[in-house]
């Protein structure tokens, strides 16, 4: 299994980036609940056949779809022994804590953050940022909102238009409703517009509403636009805010000298969720929240009873449980996967590589801009290029491009809609990915972008 797998990654060149399943293959996983017994061997060999050529591809340099990341090696390697250790992260005295807190320890010095903030691994950012709304709430409307829920709350949140959905999601989860979250227009190089922001806050109080929080973007996910976080900061703190960053992917760009100044401000937030299965190629799933007022992320979740319950000795001691921090109570060792990651490649090397990232973003910026087949929809401001083929017809032509490259296996980018336009949206996240993808995929475009329109002329 282990030699199969390492093939998988070393070979992964040679392999279309994407092959849909063939539907006897589709077939095979509707049969029904196994009673007998197979060897591992067999169920392997399925894999093999079955579930390996039909994933999404994300491995692979000409994945630029999403936001993906590409995983690692060592990280995969720390899979299999958390697997085999079966930890469960949801208190106790056990090593597999020390390792979690450690990690908080260094995201603490990486963003600058006291000693007394809290952080918890959890699925992703979309979990991560409903946490970062949740303790937001509390704080507005005290703890006792766990016991009287929110009828007839006046909160209000504010964000970029260009945020993730999940910001949405998290406002619908935490009972404050999705009316009740303000989508502040973003500028030309897609930050939100700080003056709309000022009269959103305004207007909502006038109208006797309550402002509570404000969500930054680093890293949004159409365009990888930063919002100007210091700025951002200031009118939190001016009007009593909460100050959350939705840092999905962006915030880690921390480890890269290169991009840490243009997220200067991110050190005086409140809360930020962010995911180390993107840009840091940490195996799926392993996203995180960091929150300053470690005592309030405390109170938002833990049952009193239970953690002043706790033992000082003895297996059921230990002063961390990240249960009392989130809703989860039975919880993976996700801790591991991303502490070999950073211990076995070291900080610099991550930053080097989140760093080339967006030298690629650039490389294809520079061929669409010098080239009269494409054209450039949005400014690259980190490792995601949105661009077009020209021709007639715009929006069919490049939603056929899209799905002809997926379907030869070439490269697989994606789709989105800027300004109203369908545009090619290549999302260098791979550590993989090197400057013959970038010209594989523009070649690829540009062929088949001749071919649909020289069919379409005929
Ligand atoms: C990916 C992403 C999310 C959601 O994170 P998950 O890990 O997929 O739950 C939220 N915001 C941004 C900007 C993202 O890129």
């Amino acid at each position: 299994m282990l030699d199969d797998i390492l093939d998988y990654v070393e070979d992964i060149r040679e392999r279309p980036v994407w092959r849909p399943i063939p539907d006897q293959v589709r077939m095979r996983f509707r049969e029904g609940l196994p009673a007998e017994a197979s060897d591992v061997a067999s169920v392997h060999a399925t894999f093999m056949s079955d579930i390996l050529p039909f994933a999404a591809g994300n491995a692979h340099p000409g994945f630029m779809g999403w936001v993906h990341g590409g995983g690692n090696v060592a990280g995969m390697f720390a899979e299999m022994l958390a697997g085999g250790l079966n930890a469960n992260l949801g208190g106790r005295d056990q090593a597999p804590i020390e390792v979690e807190q450690q990690i908080v320890h260094w995201m603490r010095e990486l963003f600058g953050f006291p000693g007394s903030s809290t952080g918890l691994f959890v699925t992703g950012s979309s979990m991560a940022n409903l946490i970062g709304v949740l303790v937001a709430r509390a704080r507005s409307l005290g703890v006792g909102v766990r016991h009287k829920g929110v009828s007839g709350h006046r909160l209000i949140a504010y964000t970029s238009a260009a945020a993730h959905g999940c910001i949405a999601q998290a406002m619908d989860l935490s009972g404050l409703g999705i009316d009740s979250l303000r989508m502040i227009a973003v500028d030309d190089r897609h930050q939100m517009n700080v003056d709309a922001l000022k009269h959103a806050i305004e207007a909502d109080r006038e109208a006797g509403l309550i402002p509570f929080l404000l969500v930054g973007a680093a890293g949004t996910v159409d365009t990888g636009a930063i919002d100007d976080l210091a700025e951002l900061a200031d009118i939190a703190r001016r009007e009593d805010l909460w100050f959350h960053i939705d840092g999905a992917y962006g915030a880690l760009g921390m480890f890269a000298p290169s991009i840490a100044p243009r997220l200067a401000g991110i050190e005086k937030a409140d809360s930020i969720a962010f995911d180390f299965h993107k840009w840091l190629q940490v195996p799926y799933d392993a996203g995180f929240i960091l929150v300053r007022d470690g005592a309030l992320h405390r109170d938002t979740f833990a049952s009193p009873a239970s953690y002043l319950r706790r033992e000082t000795r003895g297996l059921a001691a230990g002063s961390f449980w990240p249960c009392d921090f989130g809703p989860d109570l039975s919880r993976g060792f996700r801790a591991l996967k991303t502490w070999f990651t950073i211990k076995v490649h070291g900080s610099e090397a991550l930053g080097a590589m989140i760093t080339h990232t967006c030298l690629l973003a650039r490389y294809l910026e520079f061929k669409i801009v010098t080239s009269r087949d494409f054209e450039l929809l949005a400014p690259v401001s980190l490792n995601i290029v949105c661009f077009r083929h020209r021709g007639q017809d715009a929006d069919r032509l490049n939603a056929e491009i899209v799905a002809n490259l997926h379907e030869t296996g070439v490269a697989a980018p994606s789709t989105t809609s800027i300004e109203g336009k369908l545009a090619i949206r290549a999302a260098i996240f791979n550590h993989r990915t090197q400057t013959r993808d970038i010209d594989e995929l523009l070649d690829a475009v540009a062929t088949l972008g001749t071919r649909y329109l020289a069919a379409q002329a005929a």
